[in-house]
């Protein structure tokens, strides 16, 4: 494992700034920087985003938007035409119902505002914490951690945490990680686990963060 480092977050995150800089930006941050950055466009966006690669994430809420992007718009699509819409996403159906409902709900019950608040985005079919804390993250300008499995993967190999469930990570890193990096221990944790921290074989011998990694449960690496 060679000699390791008292681990330095803000040196760690300099160094992922730097190793993550060739890779495509997570779907909802790629969304934002194309305009797509209301509450509600990204979180249609996340509830596409579910169990779905981010490469077929980004055609998909495209193309939605391209037809509907306010909620009273995707409001007045058919459940039906939306799922034709989406229908390059996993579990489209589902998700087509979904969206639609909460379009439907943010007409009738938020004047067609979708609300930057916790218990209402996490009161919608679909939406769980993760979600909702990145669209509070990302298109709320709140200080919020987004925790998915890459995150929560990667900050427990670091043994900057040690958790069960995303949703444990969520807590500790609120507790322990500097509220500066919140939002963006989301944006840089998805690509290094895409292509660095991988879920199997992470390439740690090449990884710019190993001197200060405890590589908690990796037993085997490239
Ligand atoms: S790739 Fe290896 S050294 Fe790098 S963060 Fe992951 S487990 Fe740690």
């Amino acid at each position: 494992m060679g000699v390791k480092r008292t681990f330095d977050i803000g040196e760690v995150i300099r160094r992922v700034r730097r190793a993550v800089r060739p890779y495509p930006k997570a779907a909802l941050f790629e969304l934002t920087g194309e305009g797509f950055s209301s509450p509600f466009e990204q979180l249609a966006a996340c509830i596409i985003s579910i169990r779905t690669t981010d490469e077929a994430t980004l055609p998909t809420a495209r193309r939605l938007f391209e037809h509907a992007r306010t909620p009273l718009e995707v409001s007045r699509l058919t459940p039906a035409r939306i799922d034709e819409l989406i229908g390059t996403c996993s579990f489209h159906e589902r998700k087509a119902r979904q969206i639609h409902e909460l379009a439907r709900r943010v007409v009738e019950e938020f004047g067609g505002e979708l609300p930057c608040d916790f218990e209402t985005l996490v009161s919608f079919t679909g939406v769980g914490p993760k979600c909702a804390n990145l669209v509070l993250g990302i298109a709320c300008g709140e200080p919020r951690v987004g925790v998915d499995i890459h995150v929560h993967r990667v900050t427990n190999r670091w043994g900057y945490v040690q958790t069960k469930t995303p949703e444990q990570t969520t807590e500790m890193l609120a507790e322990k990680l500097p509220r500066r990096y919140w939002v963006e221990i989301n944006r840089l944790l998805v690509p290094f686990g895409k292509h660095v921290c991988t879920g199997r074989l992470p390439h740690c011998s090449t990884c710019p963060v190993l001197e200060f990694c405890r590589q908690v449960g990796v037993r085997a690496h490239r």
